[in-house]
């Protein structure tokens, strides 16, 4: 097989940024001209994150092939560039669905199945699998949780056995841990590492490298007593200290030489010279970006940030490439009305309302659409925002006060929004959901090919319901553009509109295509008109 295997390991305490790690580590090897693949194994049961609480868990993340993950994904995909699939997401859940299947189909011939070497050889089958879909030079496996716990305990089992079965040259481990530092003793502290290895050591997985987060900078006589206690070379011990600048870890483990051991212990000659430039002037930019810019985000979810992660992440970006800091203001949308609606905004020179499911909170969230269209105030709605924007305009322009949506309303005689009989839901996994991407034909005389200057695009989807054709005509006759729209299922993709400085919403999540390097181009739209509007004021 010519594909390798690193796989990262988390000990000591959870929350120590292992998939930034792990994607760091992505980056760098990519950047040495290497094709590399992300893949997380979750220990949850839940067969996917899609029916989590995003109070609980943060946001579901969708990849091209519309599967539903963990957000450690887009993680992976915002560092790496790289569009990731279904074999990247694999957590116990799935694991147990496929092997009692096969158990119920009669495939295991009426052997007793068990933990080892059923569940454990269908785990590594994963990793087969992911080499195979991404014919990647380097696989990058987290494993979620941290070592100890007893759920993770299949999954490391599964990778140690993967270094017999795809030896020791084509295989890598890295354990990432927390070096606690005691501010009162002004001492970094090694034992939590050193127990945390002995634990792995124990399951029979010794690490070849160990990534210490540390607080403040690790010493050569730290490294080197890690380096002592948990068998490893001196060279392999890497420090990855705090950053203000999340992207400054890529060029922080690479003046550690990371990249040149691992492609030592891997054998492989580098295709090209290590190239960091365009991470340096992305950096220099956001060191550069004095100016603020606060944009109000109205949703449901808005206790727990990480709930729109990825919302988050594609402003950031777009600020960025414009010098600007976006500070976001969010706003729970439960406690929004159409009389504090001005007050709450206050500041916000932008207003995005992201996606969402349910009934509650959909009138604060109507109420801030509307402010933002009667003020000015540049807009942009994503998927239930978009579904919402409709249902404002059609109740408060088009004077159909009972305006709502099926999701709502089952049996409302004003259905805006409803479910599309001709989609086709089973195309893509996961259930009856419109997941993954989908094209959208876009109209030449709009904002939204002002933005993307093209007039075919693929963007990733995940929702139920659609915009209903019924009304299309009439909401033309009030102004509404429906600029995009896919032209295989006749569905609408984009609406806007024209008479105002900047409002538009998709039905599609385009925050999932947004990068670092390459900002998504309504993101970057949108920024760019709250920005104006603060330098018109
Ligand atoms: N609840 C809406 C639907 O299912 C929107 C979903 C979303 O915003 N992701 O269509």
């Amino acid at each position: 097989m010519k594909t390798k295997f690193i796989f990262v390991t988390g000990g000591v305490v959870s929350s120590l940024g292992k998939g930034i790690m792990a994607s760091t580590i992505g980056q760098l090897l990519k950047s040495r001209g290497l094709k590399v693949f992300m893949q997380k194994f979750d220990p949850y049961i839940n067969v996917d994150p899609g029916t989590l609480s995003p109070f609980q868990h943060g946001e579901v993340f969708v990849t091209d092939d519309g599967c539903e993950t963990d957000l450690d994904l887009g993680h992976y995909e915002r560092f790496i560039d790289e569009n990731l699939s279904k074999e990247s997401s694999v957590t116990t859940g799935k694991i147990y669905q496929a092997v009692i299947d096969k158990e119920r189909k009669g495939d295991y011939l009426g052997a007793t199945i068990q933990v080892i070497p059923h569940i454990t050889n269908e785990i590594k089958d994963r990793l087969k699998a992911v080499a195979k879909a991404s014919n990647a030079d380097v696989v990058i496996t987290e494993i979620g949780g941290t070592v100890g716990d007893i759920e993770s305990l299949p999954f490391l089992e599964a990778i140690r056995q993967a270094r017999r079965d795809f030896g020791q040259k084509n295989t890598l481990y890295i354990h990432t841990t927390l070096l606690p530092y005691l501010k009162a003793a002004k001492e970094i502290k090694t034992k939590p590492t050193q127990h945390s290895v002995k634990e792995l050591r124990s399951l029979g997985i010794s690490p070849d490298m160990i990534v210490l987060r540390s607080e403040v900078p690790v010493s050569k006589s730290i490294k080197e007593k890690i380096a002592l206690f948990c068998d490893v070379e001196s060279t392999h011990v890497f420090e990855s200290v705090d950053v203000d600048i999340l992207y400054k870890a890529i060029l922080n483990l690479h003046k550690q030489d990371i990249d040149e051991w691992i492609l030592k212990h891997f054998e492989i000659e580098p295709s090209k010279p290590m190239d960091l430039s365009p991470w340096e002037s992305l950096i220099k930019s956001i060191e550069e970006s004095k100016k603020e810019i606060q944009i109000g985000l109205v949703g449901k979810y808005v206790s727990l940030h990480d709930a729109y992660l990825s919302v988050v992440e594609a402003l950031k970006h777009a600020g960025y490439h414009q010098g600007l800091q976006v500070n976001i203001k969010f706003l729970n949308a439960e406690k929004i009305t159409e009389d504090n609606v001005e007050k709450a905004l206050d500041g916000c020179k932008g207003l995005i309302v992201p996606g969402g499911f349910g009934e509650r909170a959909t009138d604060g969230k109507i109420a801030a659409i509307k402010y933002a269209r009667t003020h000015n105030l540049p807009f942009f709605g994503i998927c239930y925002g978009m579904q919402l924007a409709a249902i404002e305009f059609a109740r408060n322009v088009m004077g159909i006060g009972l305006a709502t949506t099926t999701e709502i309303d089952p049996n409302t005689k004003y259905p805006i929004i409803d479910i599309m009989t001709n989609q086709d839901l089973t195309k893509n996994l996961g259930g009856t959901q419109r997941l993954g991407l989908y094209d959208c034909e876009i109209e030449s005389e709009s904002l939204a090919y002002s933005l993307y200057q093209t007039t075919s695009i693929k963007e990733r989807h995940r929702h139920r319901y659609e915009f209903n054709n019924f009304y299309k005509e009439a909401f033309l006759s009030y102004g509404m553009k429906l600029s995009g729209v896919n032209k295989k299922e006749n569905l609408v993709e984009i609406i806007e509109l024209p008479n105002h400085p900047f409002f538009i919403a998709c039905q599609f999540h385009p925050e999932f295509l947004s990068r670092p390097l390459r900002p998504h181009p309504i993101f970057k739209g949108f920024i760019e008109a709250a920005h104006n509007n603060q330098t018109n004021e």
